[in-house]
């Protein structure tokens, strides 16, 4: 994804004048810094027209003599609005039309089509092969604007709809407290990860965590004081993990699942040993003061080869049986497989 989402002005407010907000991290849109038009038409002057006039407006014009140019165009810089001529040589506006709708875009492209042909039976061919709207030639450029307008709020919407199901989709699968993945995460990712490192022979290293006598921080200094030890503890062991590659998700109350992939079980047991020395190590700082916290980690791996391939039950299985034992043998210590 490249580019920053944008916003034209309300309607009568400078319309035209192209505002870009701030940038809305991993909510950006595919649509890049000014709204694009793609002017496709056989005819230079009908071409330069149009462009000249929408250049007027404030859009970014990118112009194509037939359908086919379009699509290569479209396949270089992706445009929002495409604004065709139906009579083409090569490819008409009819199949440009098609063509668009018949593939995956990064976001809609409203599609306006723009012939002479104006019996009711053409404006539906139009309509039927994908366009949005249908304007007779010759246009009056203040309708062509309005049209254009049109266009663009029937996209803001579809922008808005699609940032806020990305984030409805990022909600589902995020702790709200701490902001790692949930559980639900965990059990859909882990086997595919798995499934990836199988299919290489790769190794793939499991952390499972716990926060030691965690209820009594609870108990003692309230459930508030609880809340920040656990972010805290997180912010902690997401701070040593290989960013876009390892992954935390917290898997119930004070115990958490770091997933090491291409890691195998030396190196997750070093992993392992440096987080429990980083979380006893000093006191997380609380509104109830420091507080002295500790945690124990139970490490599981899939050994790379062929060998040994537990799936993602399995292998969380064997890291909360060496979570026990690290909680059995006294807390604030690792345990992995054969009292490691
Ligand atoms: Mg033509």
């Amino acid at each position: 994804m490249s580019g920053q989402p944008t916003r034209v002005a309300a309607d009568g407010a400078g319309e035209g004048r192209v505002l870009t907000p701030p940038c809305h991290g991993d909510l950006q849109t595919a649509v890049p810094d000014a709204w694009t038009v793609l002017v496709v038409d056989d005819h230079p002057v009908a071409r330069r027209l149009l462009e000249a006039q929408l250049e007027r407006e404030g859009y970014l014009v990118i112009t194509a003599a037939n359908g086919r140019e379009a699509l290569e165009r479209l396949s270089g810089r992706f445009c929002p609005l495409v604004l065709t001529d139906w009579m083409m040589p090569e490819m008409d506006g009819l199949e440009l039309c098609r063509a668009i709708r018949g593939r995956e875009w990064d976001s809609y492209i409203y599609l306006i089509l723009l012939t002479a042909r104006d019996s009711l039976d053409d404006v539906l061919m139009g309509l039927e092969a994908g366009a949005d709207d249908y304007l007779v030639k010759p246009v009056h450029p203040m309708e062509l604007s309005a049209r254009l307008r049109t266009g663009r709020r029937i996209l803001a919407l579809e922008r808005t709809l699609r940032d806020r199901n990305r984030e409805i989709a990022r909600l589902a699968v995020t702790d709200p407290l701490t902001g790692v993945y949930n559980r639900r995460y965990l059990m859909e990712n882990l086997p595919r990860e798995l499934a990836r490192v199988r299919r290489y022979g790769h190794p793939l290293g499991l952390i499972m965590c716990d926060l030691d006598h965690f209820k009594e921080v609870n108990d003692t200094l309230g459930h508030a004081v609880g809340d920040e030890v656990l972010k805290e503890f997180t912010r902690r062991l997401a701070g040593q993990v290989r960013q876009g590659v390892d992954w935390l998700a917290r898997c119930g109350g004070e115990e958490f699942v770091l997933v090491l992939p291409e890691t195998d079980l030396a190196g997750s047991l070093a992993v392992a040993r440096r987080l429990r020395h980083l979380v006893a190590a000093t006191p997380f700082a609380t509104t109830a003061g420091p507080v002295r916290v500790t945690a124990s980690f139970g490490v599981a791996a899939r050994p790379p080869g062929e060998a040994d391939s537990p799936d993602a039950e399995a292998l969380l299985a064997r890291a909360d049986a060496c979570l026990y034992q690290a909680k059995a043998a006294g807390r604030n210590r690792v345990a992995g497989p054969g009292g490691r």
